[in-house]
């Protein structure tokens, strides 16, 4: 389990952004991950999970809170809007609002009950056509549609830039955006590029195999 090792790097890199280490989000991607990895990581202390399938983490992390207690759970991947019932009672954070089309579906589903407090809209900084994410361009409106006529707190963006090109330029779009869109919260970084991410101000990084050691191929 690489967690001490990791969190000393997001550290380092928040020290060289001039942000104290507190100021980024370890979330600990444990999607397709054996339960024992994950229970190691619990055991160690790590309290903030990632996962990108509702069905997986509804099997998965009850069991685990009942165990070790309230944690907090991110949703970082692609949401069906028959889902968003399911996923408003697991996750504390959906990261992937990325269409109208989920967002009124979110809306209509949200209870005072509802475990998600905040949501995250997903930006296709890439603009890859087999990508999930708002257009760059739309961004910002998409953020106020979402606040204004939706009435979902919307904290932040998160991107995954494309696999074959230079993070960075991806990242620094992402800032510009959220500070276009008004909002603090910027989610972006994985295990190869963290500490880019945070230096060009990622407040969440999601690391899974950094962490966990490869994905075993699923069936
Ligand atoms: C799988 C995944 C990650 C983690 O990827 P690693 O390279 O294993 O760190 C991060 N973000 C999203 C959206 C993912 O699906």
């Amino acid at each position: 389990m690489a967690l001490d090792q990791v969190k000393a790097e997001i550290a380092a890199a928040a020290t060289r952004a001039g942000r104290p280490a507190e100021s980024v989000t370890l979330v600990a991607v444990s999607k397709q991950q054996p339960p024992e990895r994950i229970e190691a990581a619990l055991a160690a202390g790590q309290r903030v999970f990632g996962e990108n399938r509702v069905q997986e983490a509804l099997e998965r992390w009850p069991p685990f809170e009942s165990r070790f207690g309230p944690l907090t759970l991110h949703l970082i991947g692609p949401l069906q809007t028959n889902k968003a019932r399911q996923a408003l009672q697991l996750f504390d954070v959906i990261e992937s609002v990325d269409r109208e089309k989920l967002a009124a579906k979110l809306a209509s589903e949200r209870t005072p009950e509802c475990r998600t407090r905040r949501f995250l809209v997903q930006v296709n900084t890439g603009e890859e056509p087999q990508k999930a994410g708002v257009a760059p361009e739309e961004a910002a409106v998409f953020v106020r549609l979402c606040r204004e006529t939706y009435e979902l707190p919307v904290t932040g963006l998160m991107a995954i830039p494309p696999h074959d090109q230079p993070p960075a330029p991806h990242f620094a779009l992402l800032a510009r955006l959220g500070a276009e869109a008004g909002v603090s919260e910027l989610s972006m970084g994985m295990s190869a590029d963290f500490e880019a991410a945070i230096e060009m101000g990622a407040t969440s990084v999601r690391v899974g195999s950094r962490l966990f050691g490869a994905r075993p191929r699923p069936a």
